[in-house]
């Protein structure tokens, strides 16, 4: 199977080749030029397998290139109690009756980012070689938080890479901060920026596009490649857990194979719902996909009216993972429901470059509407969300989560629709810790981030995470601060490229 780009359907990939390049030169994302089915008896077969072999089945389907060693390889490696803290990988809670929590955080950095990111440096570094490109993979990553860690602990130690990451110096939570600057690993990196988010990510993309830095790669036998969500090798996995989950539950009984489910999921550059839609797509039985936003709510807008619209206020709110403005896997669901029509979406993403703004046909529309529900909520409603189901069901969940159970309440409302439903849940709660520990005693709490997750480990009755727990008695590594100007030359001295 090859991969095209949404931008240019007459560019054609393998599965390696799109893993290793991230985004295409025309700045369209790849993606599949078919979608494999799966077949009931399939998923039924999925009962006696473990998660790795079921996400090994999923991969042979699109990463055809792979050999099947090579794909156990990398899932073997990936999906083990050496990372995860449950051999199932993913767990499936019962909130109430006919509705399940889809766990997503028991890996390394507790959040569901860990799922595609413990994955993707054996896809780079597998595919890197069956291209023949004997080069080392440096991955640059601009983060706010959450990504910077997973992308850390999936790299760490692995051959062939190196990473080096880059967050703003007040930008970040303490505890954030504290997972980052605490890196094991001998071939990681991490470094503050006195600046904004921004101000990172933009440092990192002149990095990217900077032709001197890439002569001296080449030279030294470097090249860059992406550990974000527009990559492909990123996204294929997060298929995976939607179809295993189903697999699960038709297996205990808690649904019958073949019965439709909703999918909930709380959104931000609109790629866990897409890996969804692709689920839906190849064959697993789902009614709606239920997109869920903070008050940053451009997918709610963009779902009810077709209109997409970046020109707003943006807000900094207690589910900052979702503060997102720009949902670049936007662009694949939209060739999707276009038919593949690539020159169309170069319109709409050209006037989204130079507008911040595009409308849909009404053919996309109706398709939009019929595939998703879309509805958003505020911080207050995010916290008044997890007492509530903390007091009713004695679950407690974490602040992004808390948008997805609040816009299902909110859809069923609206609809009446029974039918079964997942709602993905990605974040441990401990990881939002003062956020959370605030939503369930009514006040801000005024203990240290430490004090905070012993509280919450007594509230919630939930072990805390090794992970979290860890980090208490790790010494600092890393206590770099550099001006924005200075990446460039951060960048050239990591790499001994001066
Ligand atoms: C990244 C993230 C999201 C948003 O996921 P997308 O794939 O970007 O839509 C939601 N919740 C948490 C905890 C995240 O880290």
């Amino acid at each position: 199977m090859y991969y095209k780009s949404t931008r240019n359907s007459g560019i054609k990939v393998s599965s390696a080749d799109a893993i290793t390049r991230g985004i295409s030169e025309d700045g369209g994302l790849f993606v599949p030029e078919s979608i494999p089915k799966i077949s009931l008896d399939e998923i039924k077969y999925f009962s006696g397998l473990n998660y790795s072999c079921r996400a090994a089945y999923i991969f042979k389907k699109f990463l055809t290139d792979f050999t099947d060693e090579e794909i156990r390889y990398c899932t073997d490696n990936a999906y083990s109690e050496k990372n995860f803290e449950t051999a199932n990988i993913a767990e499936i809670a019962e909130l109430f009756e006919g509705t399940y929590m889809l766990e997503l955080w028991h890996g390394p950095t507790c959040a569901f980012k860990d799922m595609a990111l413990q994955i993707l440096p054996y896809f780079l570094t597998v595919s890197a070689k069956k291209i023949n490109l004997d080069k080392k993979i440096i991955i640059l990553v601009a983060t706010s938080g959450d990504t910077g860690k997973a992308a850390l602990e999936g790299f760490k130690d692995v051959e062939g890479t190196q990473i080096l990451v880059f967050y703003p110096e007040d930008g970040v939570s303490p505890m954030q901060k504290r997972q980052m600057t605490t890196q094991l690993g001998s071939n990681v990196g991490v470094c503050a920026v006195k600046g904004n988010f921004d101000d990172c990510q933009n440092g990192v993309k002149a990095i990217f596009t900077d032709k001197a830095v890439h002569e001296k790669m080449d030279a030294a036998g470097l090249m860059f490649s992406s550990a974000n969500s527009i990559n492909w090798g990123r996204l294929v996995p997060q298929i995976v857990y939607y179809i295993s989950s189903y697999a699960s539950l038709a297996e205990s009984g808690r649904i019958e194979l073949g019965e439709d489910i909703n999918i909930v999921v709380p959104t931000g550059n609109f790629g866990n719902i897409l890996a969804a839609y692709y689920a839906k797509q190849m064959g697993l039985p789902i009614n709606k996909l239920i997109c869920a936003s903070n008050v940053n709510k451009v997918l709610t807008d963009f779902i009810e009216t077709g209109i997409y619209d970046r020109n707003r206020r943006f807000y900094a709110t207690c589910s900052p993972s979702m503060d997102i403005l720009i949902s670049s896997n936007l662009e694949r669901l939209l060739y999707l429901l276009t038919g593949h029509d690539d020159a169309q979406i170069r319109e709409w993403f050209e006037e989204l470059a130079k507008n911040g703004r595009y409308e849909v046909t009404d053919a996309v529309k109706a398709e939009l509407k019929k595939e998703f529900y879309a509805g958003y909520c505020d911080d207050v409603q995010t916290k008044e969300t997890i007492k509530e189901i903390y007091d009713k069901y004695s679950y407690t969940c974490d602040t992004h989560t808390a948008v997805a159970v609040k816009v299902y309440e909110d859809y069923k409302k609206a609809t009446g629709d029974t039918t079964k439903t997942l709602i993905a849940s990605t974040a441990s709660p401990f990881k939002f810790s003062a956020s959370v520990l605030e939503a369930i005693d009514g006040a801000k709490s005024e203990l240290d981030e430490y004090d905070m997750v012993e509280r919450l480990a007594e509230l919630s009755k939930l072990p805390v995470p090794s992970a979290l727990a860890d980090l208490k008695d790790r010494e600092r590594r890393f206590a770099d601060s550099i001006e924005k100007s200075e990446m460039n030359a951060y960048v050239l001295k990591d790499f001994g490229l001066e």
